[in-house]
């Protein structure tokens, strides 16, 4: 019998979350990761990490998107749940989102639920905060630190056999020759790979600190929040349509921590560590979908896993598992394509 041979082009949190799913649904197949960039080059490192899908987070139907969420959540609570928890930098962590401007912005039917606790904010809470705070919500999540979780994942990947190769991939197709499927999660990288004009980046700065005392998260107007990991403090934020921009700015740091120690003024005498940019990977509707293509006389076998946006670290479990059943669709002969 021949291996079965798969290739995960991307080692962001998709990538390493989608491979690890693979070796475990797929157990005796060969499996490698193929990137260019891993660990701190990749745009997951920049992550807070808060379990918190946007309302606008998009699956292709309702039905699929509310799937992943609930995979997802029920995936990182297993991982927090267990001896790994630490290791793996899975923390579950209550806090606040305040505004001063319409109710809506502090509901979120996703998080409503999935979490276990998702309730309005009392009076008394709407003045922990300095600010003219008029409606807020108290939940619990988690939060995942990629620079954590992806050295773990990596290590179980390796010790189950995974292989790793850097390079740049040209095209996914050249890849199907020594492989039976090829699985993109390249983020970013798709706009380029895929031609699809549809993935944009959407910009955001943050500042990483060490604060120790901090034990709640806050998010308020104006894309401001400060979000306890575990062993640091992330400070954002900003949200820039289709820039490039890779460069930390000046001005968006000063108004990051003006806005943050305005809601939490302890945070002046904070440690600060670093500010770190990264481009979000935006598309309208996250892409996780099979494809056929013919290549040097060969049919070629894709599963797409990308397009995440702000909510790639909360969602990639739920949206890898998907993706392993394309595979295994594909795999099976299932080609409705
Ligand atoms: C400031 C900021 C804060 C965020 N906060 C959160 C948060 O709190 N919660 C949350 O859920 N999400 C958050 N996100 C979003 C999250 O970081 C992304 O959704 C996630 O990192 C996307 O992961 P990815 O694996 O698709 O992409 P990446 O991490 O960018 O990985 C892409 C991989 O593909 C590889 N690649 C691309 N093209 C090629 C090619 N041609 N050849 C070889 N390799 C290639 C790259 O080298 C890389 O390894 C935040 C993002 C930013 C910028």
């Amino acid at each position: 019998m021949t291996e079965l041979k798969i290739a995960v082009v991307g080692a962001g949190v998709i990538g390493v979350t989608t491979a690890c799913e693979l070796q475990k649904r797929f157990r005796n197949a060969n499996i490698k990761i193929v990137a260019n960039e891993f660990f701190e080059g990749t745009t997951s490192y920049v992550a807070a990490g808060i379990f918190c899908p946007g309302t606008s987070f998009s699956g292709p139907t309702d039905e699929i998107t509310e799937k992943w969420v609930k995979d997802s959540y029920y995936y990182w609570e297993n991982v927090k749940d267990s001896n790994e928890a630490g290791t793996a930098g899975v923390i579950e962590i209550s806090g606040y989102m305040f505004s001063s401007s319409i109710p809506d912005i502090v509901r979120n039917s996703f998080m409503e639920k999935v979490c276990p606790l998702y309730r309005a904010a009392t009076r008394e809470e709407l003045k922990i905060c300095p600010g003219n705070w008029k409606y807020g919500s108290y939940f619990t999540t988690l939060v995942t630190q990629s620079s954590l979780y992806i050295p773990w994942a990596f290590n179980k990947f390796k010790s189950n056999g995974g292989q790793i190769e850097r390079r740049k991939v040209e095209s996914l197709e050249s890849l199907a020759k020594e492989n039976d499927v090829v699985v993109n999660c390249t983020g970013l990288g798709a706009k380029f790979l895929c031609k699809d004009r549809k993935i944009v980046p959407i910009r955001g700065q943050v500042i990483k600190v060490r604060a120790p005392w901090l034990k709640n998260f806050f998010y308020g107007d104006y894309d401001t929040y400060i979000i306890p990991g575990v062993d640091s403090v992330t400070l954002g934020g900003c949200r820039q349509y289709q820039s490039w921009d890779l460069k930390v700015n000046k001005y968006d740091e000063m108004q990051i921590k003006e806005k943050c120690e305005r809601m939490v003024p302890s945070l002046a005498r904070a440690e600060v560590i670093g500010s770190k940019v990264g481009l979000r990977p935006h598309r309208e509707t996250v892409r996780v979908e099979k494809e056929m293509k013919n290549f040097d006389g060969k049919r070629v076998k894709i599963v797409h896993n990308y397009g995440h946006g702000g909510y790639g670290v909360t969602t990639a479990p739920g949206t890898a598992l998907h993706a392993c059943d394309l595979v295994h669709e594909l795999l099976a002969g299932n080609n409705k394509l």
